[in-house]
């Protein structure tokens, strides 16, 4: 079983039923060139050394373990100890991943790197990426979002991407997606789409996973080194489900670690405001491949809803999917109102505040702790910092 992991997805992208290539016969083209430069270059020591060289000197890896020593004992039970990626530059893991992308789209002589954004925190990581690689960067983004998330909004134009309202539909990040695609379409051989989670069509959930795994490649050493141990539940929060891959897939081998992903379920997973797209959705095609979905009767995507705008996805990565019916994976879900306390509590224990989708998992953790021993040590994936939520839960809260 632990080989059968380490090999997937198989040659046409697929990790069982899941994955693959949902599209027309001239994107699938485009995207197996992608897989072929990924494949030859990934095997060199110099994109391995610059990659390695940039992780550690721009984006300050490796990441501490810390063990959250006053939220455990407020917890009580098992101790809870966190893989601080909210300390990289940029303030969350997904710089990581813009790093390898925006190197290969360099490497493969790409004239313009595309992405939408949401809330912004793709934007402002692949901006980033872009700025430091030297490489055209435009980001599509909903009139809306734009309104919501100066900060970001600012820092994008601040790092050179080209920002591109879009002003169709309900302005917001699907209909960001449409634009940002339609602009790839003008030139797919020459731009580069740089998907911001383990999803997308072949190779980009192989891709995505393969950058952010130096997370679990980390703190797997580093917990073993610290405890002489493995932790016994490792967990993170899925909206794509990069973060989550990122740190599972060095564990995959370890029967002995259990791996729980936690999704949002939002205002409760009885309402339509949630994203608990493992946990109840079906079987389908989304964004080119074919994963667990929350769609209506006709297959279209239903509005999805979290607190954490970064988790709010009506489709997830096929890893995921696969992991979840071979049984090696659990997902659990978090309601707003646990990540709220999670967020506070965490904040107000350790003076580190979280990224509410990250709250998530810490949510999971305060709940999972309780019902084990003290002697057994849950790791969890803290994703991104708050700094971005902050006024927002402030408000909410009346603080
Ligand atoms: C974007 C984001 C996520 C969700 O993305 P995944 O691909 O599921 O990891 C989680 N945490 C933070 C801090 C994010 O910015």
């Amino acid at each position: 079983m632990a080989q059968q992991f380490l090999e997937m997805p198989d040659s046409q992208g697929y990790f069982g039923e899941y994955g693959g290539q949902i599209l027309p016969p001239e994107l699938k083209a485009v995207m197996d060139d992608i897989n072929t430069a990924y494949e030859q270059v990934r095997q060199t020591k110099a994109f391995q050394d610059e990659l390695a060289d940039l992780y550690a000197h721009y984006v300050g890896r490796p990441s501490p373990i810390f063990y959250a020593k006053r939220l455990s004992e407020r917890v009580g039970g098992a101790r809870i100890h966190l893989k601080r990626e909210d300390l990289n530059h940029t303030g969350a893991h997904k710089i990581n991943h813009c790093l390898g992308e925006a190197l290969l789209a360099k490497h493969m002589g790409k004239t313009k790197v595309l992405a939408e954004t949401g809330a912004g925190q793709h934007g402002v990581a692949l901006a980033s990426a872009c700025a430091l690689v030297g490489i055209e960067c435009e980001i599509h983004m909903g009139e809306i979002d734009i309104a919501k998330e100066h900060p970001n909004v600012t820092k994008m134009k601040i790092l050179g991407a080209r920002l591109v309202p879009v002003t169709r539909g309900t302005r917001t990040l699907k209909d960001a997606v449409d634009s940002a695609f339609d602009e790839y379409l003008k030139d797919p051989v020459n731009f580069f789409y740089a998907i911001g989670s383990v999803v997308g069509p072949h190779p980009f959930p192989k891709m995505v996973r393969d950058f952010q795994s130096i997370v679990g490649r980390e703190a797997r050493a580093q917990f073993l080194a610290e405890h002489q141990r493995l932790p016994d539940v490792v967990t993170a929060c899925v909206g794509g489900g990069s973060n989550a891959m990122g740190i599972f897939t060095e564990f995959l081998p370890d029967a002995g670690v259990q791996l729980v992903g936690v999704e949002p379920a939002g205002r409760g997973l009885d309402t339509p405001d949630h994203a608990a797209t493992m946990t109840l959705g079906t079987k389908g095609a989304i964004h080119g491949f074919v994963c667990y979905n929350l769609q209506d009767e006709k297959g279209e995507p239903l509005p999805v809803y979290s607190i954490a705008s970064g988790l709010d996805y009506p489709g997830v990565g096929p890893q995921h999917c696969y992991l979840k019916d071979v049984g090696r994976v659990r997902y659990e879900t978090a309601t707003d109102a646990e990540c709220l306390d999670a967020f506070m509590t965490l904040s107000r224990t350790e003076g580190i505040i979280p990224a509410l989708e990250s709250a998530h998992a810490v949510a999971y953790a305060m709940k999972a702790a309780k019902t084990m021993a003290p002697e057994q040590n849950i790791l969890v994936n803290l994703s991104g910092r708050g700094d971005k939520d902050a006024d927002f839960v402030a408000q909410h809260l009346g603080l």
